[in-house]
This record gives structure tokens, C-alpha cells and sequence, in this order.
């Protein structure tokens, strides 16, 4: 019961940073009467004692779902989403949902029919995007872990910018399943926290194989295990990425000083090449943006939220619908979609986009499989100014340049806090490793955290 008044009282102290759509108090006391119950008579499971929030994209039955978006205002789910429904099978505590970007779409959780989240570091900078409000929730003692989504860096980025844990696991280790749909082969559940344990335990209650998801994985969960301090690891940073223009001379230094530390540790670090950088976001966006054009083709005002009123036929009820439920963002990705998607442009967008996608999967994987971990900076810069983006979508896309890549590639990444920069703003440092190393990332976050 602590646990939960402790997190509540956190939450209204920050109520102005916007990290919840909605605290479900009431229902997280009573649960937690509950779970004190059981653990008086040793009936807990592995999670009481608990608190996680959810990002508005994921399904808890007959509770809103909204993903930040008008056109799904008032929608409530009808089904639990796997992942969630393990945890509460181990009696985690719910005490909200979080703010996000409409859909996941966004860089800033500026897009959101919730308001903008604030930093709570400094609240005239945005907490990143789309997993805002988990990563600010996390950072100002709201809950103990966050369950967010990260198709493109929505779990790593906002982490980076808010001092906190953010976890991207492998594509397939956690079921989908009542995660609302943003680009289908690039989504995962993403996990934010401030303590490798109780993370590693999350995760190792939320992977797995689900028959009501076709492309979770069968591969065995494996057990965190504590960090072995001794282990010397070969690690590499991707050298055109800590060269690029995009980086603030304080990102770039912070990571040379970790990079060095490491050396000085015994490990050995190498520079890697990746020229093919440069492919990585616009590939991202065309794929992305065709796969949502695909699945968010179903928010037509019949089966799902709101509907428009003054429609005079069917097909203006849904152009009405959809052109007043989805913001600017959502749309111009529809758009986007749609025109990769179209007969004539086909072949040079979307199935180019596809054949680049297995260059820089295999890239990617040619190096993870000779190195133990891959470093870069987790975003090129530390938090903007809220508004500072609006209007150039392009300059939004650029702090997504770092997270896209173990999102194209499919493989787990993980970002870990390594200080601030001159004005207290997080840094954060993004490892990424082979399919399935999720504990290996974690273990190395926990040596990592106490270098620092
Ligand atoms: N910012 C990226 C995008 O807008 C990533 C979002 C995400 O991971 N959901 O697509």
C-alpha cells in the first residue's frame, strides 16, 4: 500500500509535466489491499510490491485506450494485451495510463490529444517521444517501471532525454498482442525504469511465446542474472554515427569519456564503420509509414471511437471521421503511406525501402555477431525546447537517427543515463547487441551505471 500512496503522491506533485491520461488511484488501493493480503500469507507472485504505469497504446480490459488520439476518444478495450495480463498474473500494480504521441508517432509527445508532456528536469523542454510521459513518469517517481512501446526509439529516446533506463527488446520476445498497431514489423513493447533488476524481472514475466501473436518467438526466456564484473567484453561504436553533424559537441564528448572508461577497464574498443547510415531514417519512414497507412486504414468511424455527425453519405462520413479524429502528424504519415504504397510508385519507394531494410539488417548483424555490443550515442542531442520542432517534421525525424537502426534490424537496444550536460540535461548512451541478448544488455547497464 506504501508503494502505491508513494506514487500517488509523486504524481500530483507533478501533475503539470502531463506523464498520465489517467490514474486509476482508486482501483491501485484496492489491488493493493490485495496483494498485502497474500503477501501476509506467502501468496504473492514475483511482482507485488510493483508499481507500473502503461502507455495509452496498450489494451486493459474495459479501461480506455485511447494511443493520444481524438479518434479514438472514449474507446475502451475489450481484451487485456498478453503482456500486461502477465503482469498482473504476478501481481503487479497498475496506477495509470501514460501520455504519448498520437499512435507512437512523434519524437516530442507534443502530439497527443492529452497536451505535451514536460521534462521534469526542466519543464520548458519536451520529455522525448512517443513513450513521454512513461520515460517523465519513471524520472519523477511515479511508478516503478513503465510499459511503453518502441517502433523507432519511442522506449530508448524519451529514456535518454528524462535520465532513465529504456529497453527495446528483440522484435518477437514480447506478444504484440493488444498493443494498439502502429508499422507492425518494427514494434515491440518497450520496458523504462530506474533499476536493472526489477526491469530484468519485467521482462522475463512479459517475454515469451503467445499463441494470440504469429510472430512472437518460442526462443526460451532466460533468467536475469547478476552482472559478471570480470567478464571483458569487445564492444564497438559505430564511428559515422559519433561523426555525424547532428551531434552536440557535449553528447559527442560524454560518449568518448564512457568509451575511454571502458578502455581503461580492460575492455577492448574498437571504431566500426557504418556507411550506410545515412539509409537508415529514410528507410524507417517509408516503412513505417506504409505499414501505419495499412493498419490504421481501420479507424473509419464504424468499428472503433468516435464518428463524425454531419455526414450526408458513407464516404463523407468517412472523410468527416478520419479528417477530424487524426492530427496533422498521423496524417501526413497516412499520406506518406498511401503515396509508397501507390501502383506507380511502388517499386521505387516501398520494395526499394524493403530491399535497403536487409542491407542494414545484415550489416547490422555482421556486427553484432563479431562484437559483444555496439555503443552510440542514444540521441543526438540532449532534450529540445517544447515547440522547438513544430514546424519542420524533418528536424523532428533527425533525433530518431540513432534509435532507428536496432529497429530496422530487428535486435534489442538499450539506453542507459551517463550523465548531464552543462545545463543538467540527461544523456544517455544507447548499447545495442544480438537477437535474444536482453539480459546480456542489462548486465552490462547494471556495469555501466556503476562506473558512473
Ligand atoms: N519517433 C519515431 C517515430 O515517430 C519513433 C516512434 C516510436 O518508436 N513509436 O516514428
Amino acid at each position: 500500500m506504501e508503494v502505491v500512496e508513494n506514487s500517488l503522491n509523486n504524481i500530483s506533485k507533478n501533475s503539470a509535466v502531463n506523464a498520465f491520461a489517467e490514474i486509476y488511484a482508486d482501483e491501485a488501493k484496492e489491488r493493493a489491499r490485495e496483494i498485502d493480503a497474500k503477501l501476509a500469507d506467502d501468496r504473492a507472485g514475483r511482482l507485488a510490491g510493483l508499481v507500473i504505469a502503461i502507455k495509452d497504446n496498450l489494451c486493459l480490459n474495459n479501461h480506455p485506450a485511447e494511443a493520444a488520439s481524438a479518434i479514438l476518444s472514449g474507446s475502451k478495450a475489450v481484451y487485456t494485451a498478453t503482456a500486461i495480463q502477465r503482469l498482473l498474473d504476478e501481481d503487479a500494480i497498475i496506477i495509470g495510463r501514460n501520455n504519448c504521441d498520437e499512435f507512437g508517432m512523434g519524437s516530442s509527445n507534443e502530439n497527443s490529444k492529452h497536451g505535451p508532456v514536460k521534462n521534469p528536469v526542466d519543464p520548458s523542454r519536451v520529455a522525448g517521444g512517443s513513450s513521454g510521459g512513461s520515460a517523465a513518469a519513471v524520472a519523477y517517481g511515479g511508478c516503478h517501471i513503465a510499459i511503453g512501446s518502441d517502433t523507432g526509439g519511442s522506449g530508448r529516446q524519451p529514456a535518454a532525454f528524462c535520465g532513465v533506463l529504456g529497453l527495446k527488446p528483440t522484435y518477437s520476445r514480447i506478444s504484440r498482442y493488444g498493443l494498439i498497431a502502429y508499422a507492425s514489423s518494427f514494434d515491440t513493447i518497450g520496458i523504462l525504469g530506474k533499476s536493472v533488476d526489477d526491469m530484468a524481472l519485467v521482462l522475463s514475466c512479459m517475454a515469451g511465446y503467445d499463441p494470440h501473436d504469429a510472430t512472437s518467438s518460442r526462443q526460451k526466456v532466460q533468467n536475469f542474472t547478476r552482472p559478471d564484473n570480470t567478464t571483458k567484453y569487445k564492444i564497438a561504436y559505430v564511428k559515422d554515427a559519433l561523426m555525424h553533424d547532428s551531434l552536440s559537441t557535449e553528447v559527442r564528448d560524454r560518449t568518448h569519456e564512457q568509451l575511454e572508461a571502458l578502455t581503461n577497464e580492460g575492455h577492448q574498443v574498437e571504431p566500426l564503420d557504418f556507411e550506410l547510415l545515412e539509409y537508415l531514417l529514410p528507410t524507417y519512414y517509408i516503412l513505417t509509414c506504409a505499414e501505419a497507412s495499412s493498419n490504421l486504414a481501420r479507424y473509419d468511424g464504424v468499428r472503433y471511437g468516435e464518428r463524425a455527425k454531419d455526414a450526408n453519405n458513407l464516404e463523407e462520413m468517412y472523410e468527416l471521421t478520419r479528417s477530424v479524429g487524426f492530427g496533422e502528424e498521423v496524417k501526413r504519415r497516412i499520406l506518406t503511406g498511401t503515396f509508397v504504397l501507390s501502383a506507380d510508385y511502388y517499386d521505387s519507394y516501398f520494395s526499394k525501402a524493403q530491399k535497403v531494410r536487409r542491407l542494414l539488417r545484415d550489416e547490422t548483424a555482421r556486427a553484432v555477431s563479431k562484437y559483444d555490443f555496439l555503443i552510440t550515442p542514444t540521441t543526438p542531442t540532449t532534450a529540445f525546447k517544447l515547440g522547438e520542432h513544430a514546424a519542420d517534421p524533418l528536424a523532428m525525424y533527425l533525433s530518431d537517427l540513432l534509435t532507428v537502426q536496432a529497429s530496422v534490424a530487428g535486435i534489442p537496444a538499450l539506453s542507459v543515463p551517463i550523465g548531464n550536460d552543462e545545463s543538467g540535461l540527461p544523456i544517455g548512451m544507447q548499447i545495442m547487441a544480438d537477437n535474444f541478448q536482453e539480459n546480456k544488455l542489462l548486465s552490462f547497464a547494471n556495469y555501466l551505471l556503476s562506473l558512473n
